[in-house]
């Protein structure tokens, strides 16, 4: 049977524009696609209904092109798909994996003994087996839910490991440690999932084989392979590359000034030096 091809994704969110980090980003999925003869998949991930706009997944998808990137169409979009996100949430909440959280971020912050790998503060557990809270919430109090770390690694006994591969394609791997997350927003009060949720769930839908992505998200991987698991879904493998800093060594954000694509382009850069400058041909 002839092996199907690799499928690689980029899956920018629709919160401001491309910078020159999110286009080295990019190109390397397209150049280790086209190196591997594998597929190149867009992805807007877009579940923050506050933060995030159809007008910039629109301008995303536009700077891609112009960037000279050849990616697959129809794009998927997240927001589309929150029923689904829904369903899985509901398959975790019935297995006794999730819990509700009506704690708000203050409480949180007051009550938490440790960090996780991103640096906000550890879930102290307050809400996990508290029956007293179903009052509140068929009342209509906003809530989270939670994994329940304990009852998922007790569902997933043994180890976990991260598969992975470097950027001239040579598998590897990593043992993972899903704990240092803690427990875990899974659906957040206002949607019926959380990023990490939604990431597992589409990588699967979407036949995602090869995980190509910041430096940033590394640790968010054992959380990933962990659901994975727990959800029965396959586990693409996984190359995090270097962040693009600005000259003070800052990492690249909008938020910080870095310039965007666009502006880039109304300043007369080419797409050609942009992608030269990123060293790729
Ligand atoms: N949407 C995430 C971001 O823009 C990337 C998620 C991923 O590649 O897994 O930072």
């Amino acid at each position: 049977m002839p092996s199907r091809p690799p499928v690689f994704r980029f899956a920018p969110s629709p919160n401001g524009r491309l910078h020159l980090g999110h286009a080295y980003s990019a190109l390397l999925n397209a150049e280790m696609a086209g190196r591997m003869h594998g597929r190149l998949l867009v992805r807007i991930e877009d579940i923050d209904p506050v933060r995030c706009r159809p007008d910039l997944a629109e301008a995303i998808l536009a700077d891609l092109r112009w960037l000279g990137l050849r990616f697959e169409e129809p794009v998927r979009r997240q927001s589309d798909h929150l029923p689904a996100y829904a369903t899985a949430l509901a398959s975790l909440r019935t297995r006794g994996l999730v819990y509700p959280c009506l704690c708000s971020r203050k409480e949180i912050a007051q009550a938490s003994l440790g960090r996780d790998p991103d640096g906000a503060p550890l879930y102290p557990g307050t809400c996990c087996g508290r029956a007293d809270l179903a009052e509140r919430i068929a009342a209509g109090a906003p809530h989270a839910w939670r994994l329940d770390m304990r009852a998922a690694r007790a569902a997933c006994p043994g180890s976990l490991r991260v598969d992975t591969v470097d950027a001239a394609g040579t598998p590897g791997d990593r043992p993972a440690d899903p704990e240092r997350w803690g427990d875990a927003v899974l659906g957040r009060k206002d949607v019926p999932t959380s990023y990490h949720l939604a990431v597992v769930l589409d990588d699967a839908a979407q036949g995602v084989t090869h995980v190509v992505r910041g430096q940033d998200l590394d640790a968010a991987t054992d959380l990933h392979v962990l659901l994975q698991r727990l959800l029965g879904l396959p586990s693409p493998r996984y190359h995090h590359h270097a962040l693009l800093r600005d000259p003070e060594g800052e990492k690249l954000a909008k938020s910080r000034g870095s310039l965007a694509l666009a502006d880039l382009r109304a300043q007369g850069v080419t797409a050609a030096e942009i992608r030269r400058r990123l060293g790729f041909p």
